[in-house]
């Protein structure tokens, strides 16, 4: 996992009982952790959330922000996307190739991504092609002690896009897992019957790894009237975890419409973020999130998807909830109604009538992304101005959008 970072912090302040640095007011605020589905005040300061209230008046704050009409939530956390530099890999299965995290996290209210962190099985990484076929580069002793050195940053250890029949990539990421004491996440590569997939999930994995791609075509999902199969349900009450990972190639709607009318619904929702999937139909976290509001799900139980469980699923019980005291990671989003359309991996449509869109990114108590400017200035009535920005611990100004001094 990589957290984004921005470290500035807003700590001083010369305003007499304004001792908040931001105030966020009167938006609908939805935390899972916490169970909170109410119109609340959020206060924040030293990058932390420091109240949620009813009513937190505007001359406790620095800044205020008016969210009426929108959602406040916690900084989305997404576990699958492909955000590292420079591995150049463009592969038969995926066409993946990586973005650059702050480019394409913030516009979609995620604070948190996992890239890095699920360390892979192959010595050499997901480099594409043969590198990832060499069952001579999954040492399970190595990846272990690589993944407890850096155990702040890697929250799990991965394996994917095997082509071959044996079950050494997972035997040995499972091993790997077990000795660092981390779940694993799977992409399961080709599908072939000498190792069926209703094998990995029921006996393969442990109780709390993460099988990502869940809604992919090649997975048994249904029988030949319509029916989730059995099986998967089993799996989930062993806790296996089912990890959306919609990427390029991996979501279809024929596939999780019927799954999920018939209650197999995903525990965590995820992109697989890069390049080819953002410019086809996953497109970013909100899309994604947006296509299972369409599908049935209620705005809590997809919020509660894309930020309280991933938390969870990678151990990391700190992120993904707004409680006082935590980081200040807030998305502020809003759900449009209208006419909409939603697009899988084959390129089949499904219309919807609700899309989240991200107006405000706040990371670490600053606002990283404002769609709108809504905790800005009008130009007009700020006099001759200069520069809007903001003094930062080293006397650097920064232009960028974090909150200015009046
Ligand atoms: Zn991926």
């Amino acid at each position: 996992m990589k957290r984004l970072l921005i470290f500035f912090a807003l700590g001083y302040s010369a305003f007499g009982q304004a001792h908040y640095d931001l105030l966020l007011q009167g938006g609908h605020v939805i935390d899972a952790n916490s169970k909170l589905n109410a119109v609340r005040d959020v206060a924040i300061q030293d990058g932390k959330v420091a109240a949620i209230a009813a009513h937190i008046p505007s001359s406790e704050a620095r800044k205020t922000i008016d969210v009426r009409g929108l959602y406040v939530t916690p900084g989305l956390v997404d576990i699958h996307v492909h955000v590292y530099a420079g591995t150049g890999m463009r592969d038969a299965y995926s066409g993946d190739h990586s973005v650059y995290p702050d480019g394409f996290t913030f516009r979609s209210g995620v604070t948190t991504v996992v890239v890095l962190a699920l360390l892979n099985i192959v010595g050499n990484g997901m480099g594409g092609g043969k590198i990832e076929q060499n069952l001579d580069d999954m040492d399970a002793k190595a990846t272990a002690e690589a993944a407890e050195k850096y155990k702040d940053t890697v929250v799990g250890i991965k394996t994917a896009h095997y082509d071959g029949p044996e079950w050494t990539p997972v035997e040995r990421a499972v091993e790997a897992g077990t000795l660092a004491n981390i779940p694993v996440m799977v992409d399961f590569g080709t599908f072939r019957p000498e190792r069926p997939f209703q094998d990995l999930v029921l006996k393969k994995l442990r109780p709390g790894d993460i099988y990502t791609h869940t809604y992919l075509d090649a997975v048994p999902m249904l029988d030949a009237s319509g029916h989730v199969l059995p099986y998967l349900f089993e799996a989930r009450k062993r806790g296996i975890i089912f990890d959306v990972g919609h990427g390029g190639g991996s979501f279809l709607f024929r596939q999780a419409v019927p799954a999920i009318r018939q209650g197999f619904v995903p525990d965590s929702i995820s992109t697989d973020l890069h390049i080819d999937s953002m410019n086809s139909g996953m497109k970013n976290m909100l899309n994604v999130m947006s296509k299972f509001l369409n599908m049935g799900l209620t705005l809590e139980d997809v919020l509660a998807r894309s930020t309280l469980n991933p938390a969870r699923e990678i151990k990391r019980e700190d992120l993904g909830r707004l409680s006082v005291g935590a980081s200040a990671d807030v998305a502020v989003l809003r759900l449009e109604k209208g006419d909409f359309g939603f697009v899988d991996v084959f390129g089949a449509r499904l219309p919807g009538h609700q899309r989240l869109v991200c107006e405000l990114t706040i990371r670490n108590g600053l606002v990283v992304y404002d769609l709108n400017g809504i905790s800005r200035t009008d130009w007009d009535k700020l006099g001759p101005y200069k520069v809007q920005g903001e003094a930062t611990w080293d006397g650097t100004i920064s232009t960028g959008l974090r909150t200015e001094k009046k």
